[in-house]
């Protein structure tokens, strides 16, 4: 992937235990020590109960195509070469309240165009894979 790309910060206070974490090829959560509540995308504080309080659950990896779009130009440099290509937000099978926004690839390493956004069903089951950019190792989705 191209390093024009919009990539995460792996070592952000709150989220480099996310990215610790997908680097070694697992999807974690926070989960909320006070009400169990699991939370993605990674914050001090739960939204339900404020604890500040935490562990890192370990994901089953699975879910389905909660929605999706297909970006067109205008868009940044580095995507508009790429465009059209899907983005999808996945709701996980350990907890649908759950939902990470990611590319339908048919490969780990695979381009994000390389899917035909014609063929893409909300509801189509999918698993993570993880591609490493830089520093960082993203979370995509395959269909399962
Ligand atoms: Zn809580």
């Amino acid at each position: 992937m191209d390093p024009a790309f919009i990539l995460p910060d792996p070592d952000d206070d709150d989220a480099a235990p996310f990215w610790q974490a997908t680097a070694r090829g697992e999807l974690r959560a926070q989960s909320c020590s006070g009400c169990g509540r699991r939370r993605i995308p990674p914050r001090p504080m739960c939204p339900a109960c404020r604890s500040l309080e935490h562990t890192w659950e370990l994901l089953f990896g699975r879910g389905s195509i909660w929605s999706y779009v297909v970006a067109h130009p205008p868009l940044l440099p580095a995507y508009q070469a790429l465009a059209p290509y899907n983005v999808v937000t996945v709701a996980l099978d350990d907890d649908p309240g759950l939902r990470l926004v990611g590319n339908l690839v048919a490969s780990p390493e695979g381009a994000i165009n390389e899917i035909d956004p014609a063929t893409i069903r909300i509801g189509e089951p999918v698993r993570v894979v993880f591609q490493q950019v830089g520093d960082v190792y993203l979370p995509r989705w395959m269909r399962a």
